[in-house]
C-alpha cells in the first residue's frame, strides 16, 4: 500500500542475474506485479518454517518496497511470490523510531469498529478510492527469527495490516468498493491492464 498523495516512482528492472535466480540477489529490487497479474488474485500458501531463504525474501521485499519511494507495505504476491508474507515500514520523517515490519502467516483474529480511509495499491498505481474496514485488529503470526508475534493496532497501521493480509487471499482494495465506485474507475483499471510492464 502506498502512502497517499505522493508521485508514485517506476520500479527499475533489477540487474541481470545468475540462474540461481532470487536468492543470491538478497539487495535487489523485486519486480512489482500490477493489476491484471493473475498473480495477485492467488492465495498464498502458509509457510510451515522461516528458513534463510525466506528471511532473504523479506530483505528484499524491503528494498522492494523502499525503492517504490512511497510504499508502505507489501505482500509477496505482489512480486510474484506466493507465500504468506507481508512487510510493512511506516516510517514517517518525524517518525524516525519506527521499525519495519516483517510478518510472516499474518491472521486476523479479531476486528473492531468501521472507519473509512482513502487507500492505494503499489499493484495498482495511481488509484485511489475510499475503503470501508475495520477500524482495529488483533494479528498474529511469525517474525523473521520465526518467533511468535501478537500485534494489536488500530489507524494506518491496522488498515495497512488489512491490506496487505487481504493480498494473500487474492484481494484487492478495489474489490472492497461498491461496483458503481468501481464502475468510475473502470478506465483506469483497464488502462494498467493493458499497460506494457516490464517482465
Ligand atoms: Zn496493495
Amino acid at each position: 500500500m502506498p502512502k497517499r498523495k505522493r508521485k508514485l516512482q517506476n520500479t527499475p528492472a533489477s540487474d541481470a542475474v545468475g540462474e540461481d535466480e532470487i536468492l543470491l540477489r538478497a539487495t535487489a529490487p523485486l519486480q512489482l506485479c500490477y493489476y491484471g497479474n493473475p498473480a495477485l488474485r492467488k492465495r498464498a500458501k502458509p509457510l510451515a518454517e522461516i528458513t534463510e531463504a525466506e528471511r532473504q525474501l523479506a530483505d528484499q521485499m524491503l528494498e522492494t518496497l523502499y525503492n517504490t519511494g512511497n510504499g508502505i507495505g507489501l505482500a509477496a504476491t505482489q512480486v510474484g511470490i506466493l507465500k504468506r508474507l507481508i512487510i510493512i515500514h511506516i516510517g514517517e520523517d518525524d517518525d524516525e523510531t519506527c521499525e519495519p515490519l516483517v510478518l510472516f502467516n499474518p491472521e486476523i483474529l479479531s476486528v473492531e469498529g468501521e472507519v473509512v480511509a482513502e487507500e492505494g495499491c503499489l499493484s495498482i498505481p495511481n488509484v485511489t478510492a475510499e475503503v470501508r474496514r475495520p477500524e482495529k485488529v488483533v494479528v498474529d503470526g511469525m517474525d523473521i527469527r520465526g518467533e511468535p508475534i501478537h500485534i494489536e493496532a488500530d489507524g494506518l497501521l491496522a488498515r495497512v495490516l488489512q491490506h496487505e493480509i487481504d493480498h494473500l487471499n487474492g484481494v484487492l482494495f478495489i474489490d472492497r468498493i461498491s461496483g458503481l465506485k468501481r464502475q468510475l474507475l473502470k478506465d483506469d483499471l483497464l488502462w494498467i491492464q493493458q499497460a506494457e510492464r516490464p517482465a
